[in-house]
């Protein structure tokens, strides 16, 4: 599919330009009148300008929050109602799933086969799953100790949250932070990554047809310097919740100080996949090329440092290699695409600068570690890569690249590895590989990382949580877990005298 038929798979949405931002319900230009565009990464083509929010429509679209959450239907609508509205809005995802797929496809890059397959139908099921919570938030009763006291707790809403997401599974991230939210009876502000705006303002307007009431789901593109850092600091904001990297979790925490808003993060990472010499090596072998090629390895769960028994250390780099080199890299419209372009020009030299700098430490790359550039691959592409003769030190094997780069680590024994893996100011995942329970639980308990995967890797679903351990942050998403981040609870007692 060309560029053109895949955008013409858009209904009327990017013929609209500039595309406006969300706020109170209404679909407004930016204060200043300004717009950014969105390059698609496949061809480094414009795809569309877009309203660059900044402070004023950040502050326009708080006081739109504001007003939503403390009069007007929203903070009247019973629990069953603000469901069957997360409910229909899946629904009408799910209508619209062919064009999602394939906007994301195009402001992304990821092949459209992960994104029919994975990105749209699970923020379909993510709807769903927190519809079903929003009639479920249960206080307690509590026997205090105290007579004729009736003692009892409810959960509120916090209010106003900021949410500000990344560009690796835009419209997976918008579901992940608005669903709870709105489930729980909040209000939101949400801020898309700059790369990557097209599909969170399109869902802005399934949730304006699903009859969500104006001003409870406000969508302000822009950039994280200015938009991202004025709700992060806005003093009305009660709560902020943040998909980034480790550095920007930081800037969010110290913006965050002046009122004291609730921060969750979800942050970056540098996981250890783990392959011991009794596992079923075919599948393991594909389970780790899975680990770190998915979405161009561009994943916060990316299992970019793989250690392998000793024993079986050329057998699985080989394999491992093999499969990097039949990967088909294509613009991520071609379904037969296997690995996209990186999402930016500067992702891909951030991602080319760690190759280079690998190599200047004295690893060697066994496969890929170079650009792809041709006339059919005018875009940010780059050879699925992987090294070997890397010592823990290297900044390779320390730091997040965020790419398609694996470094090959082997290793001796159990107690050497778990803490080879758990060296790391990261915690967000681990994969294990091993046919032996023993191992398998005991890698489980001693991992530091807030999921670990067995004989399997990358697996999500909107029941199980998430989140990370160490420096790759704090709080849930997912499962209930998430709810006690969009909740506040209040304790009542009633004198019975
Ligand atoms: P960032 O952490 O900069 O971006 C994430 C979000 O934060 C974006 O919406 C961004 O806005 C916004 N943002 C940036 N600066 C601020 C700020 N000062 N205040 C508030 N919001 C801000 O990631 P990058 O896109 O720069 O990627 C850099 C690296 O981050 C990657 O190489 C990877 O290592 C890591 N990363 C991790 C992710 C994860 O899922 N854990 C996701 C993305 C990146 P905008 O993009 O519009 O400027």
């Amino acid at each position: 599919m060309t560029t053109n038929t895949a955008i013409s798979v858009q209904s009327t949405f990017l013929r609209q330009q500039p595309v406006k931002m969300l706020i109170g319900g209404q679909w407004v230009e930016s204060a200043s009148g300004k717009t950014f565009a969105t390059i698609n990464p496949a061809t480094t083509e414009v795809l569309a300008q877009v309203a660059e929010g900044e402070s004023e429509d950040i502050n326009r679209a708080v006081v739109a929050a504001r007003k939503a959450f403390e009069s007007g239907p929203w903070p009247k609508m019973t629990p069953s109602q603000r469901g069957r509205l997360l409910w229909k809005l899946a629904d009408l995802l799910e209508a619209h799933a062919e064009e999602f797929a394939a906007l994301e496809t195009l402001d992304n890059g990821k092949p459209i086969k992960y994104a029919k397959g994975g990105d749209v139908p699970l923020t379909v099921d993510h709807f769903r799953y927190f519809a079903g919570w929003a009639s479920k938030l249960e206080g307690e009763t509590i026997p205090v100790s105290i007579p004729n006291m009736f003692t009892y707790t409810l959960r509120e809403p916090l209010g106003v949250v900021g949410q500000i997401i990344p560009w690796n599974f835009p419209l997976q991230m918008a579901s992940w932070k608005l669903a709870p939210a709105l489930a729980c009876g909040n209000t939101v502000v949400l801020k898309p990554a700059e790369q990557t705006p097209l599909t969170a303002l399109r869902l802005g307007e399934l949730i304006c047809e699903a009859g969500f009431p104006d001003g409870a789901v406000n969508i302000v593109p822009g950039f994280g310097e200015t938009a991202g850092a004025a709700l992060a600091a806005h003093p009305d904001v009660d709560k902020i919740a943040f998909t980034g990297s480790t550095e920007v979790g930081r800037k969010i925490v110290e913006a965050s100080a002046g009122n004291l808003k609730k921060v969750t993060l979800e942050l970056g990472g540098k996981s250890p996949n783990i392959i011991f010499p009794d596992a079923d090596l075919k599948y393991a072998v594909r389970g780790a090329m899975n680990a770190i090629f998915f979405n161009q390895g561009q994943v916060c769960t990316a299992g970019s440092r793989l250690f392998v028994h000793q024993s079986v250390y050329e057998q699985v780099v080989s394999g491992l290699a093999e499969y990097a080199q039949k990967m088909k890299i294509g613009a991520g419209i071609d379904p037969a695409s296997d690995l996209g372009p990186l999402v930016s020009q500067e992702q891909l030299e951030r991602v080319l600068g760690y190759v280079e700098s690998g190599r200047h430490e004295g690893a060697s790359v066994v496969t890929g570690g170079e650009r792809v550039a041709t006339q059919d691959l005018a875009g940010y592409f780059m050879r699925p890569t992987v090294f070997d003769g890397v010592q823990d030190e290297m900044r390779i094997a320390r730091e997040e690249i965020f790419g398609p780069v694996v470094v090959a680590l082997p290793f001796e024994n159990v107690e050497e590895v778990a803490a080879r893996a758990n060296a790391s100011i990261y915690g967000l995942a681990a994969g294990v590989w091993t046919s032996d329970v023993k191992i398998a639980h005991k890698m489980a308990s001693t991992l530091k990382a807030g999921v670990v995967w067995v004989n399997t890797y990358n697996m999500f679903d909107a029941a199980a949580p998430f989140g990370g351990y160490k420096q790759s942050g704090y709080g849930r998403e997912m499962g209930h877990a998430v709810l006690d981040a969009y909740t506040q609870t209040k304790t009542v007692w009633m004198g019975l005298r």
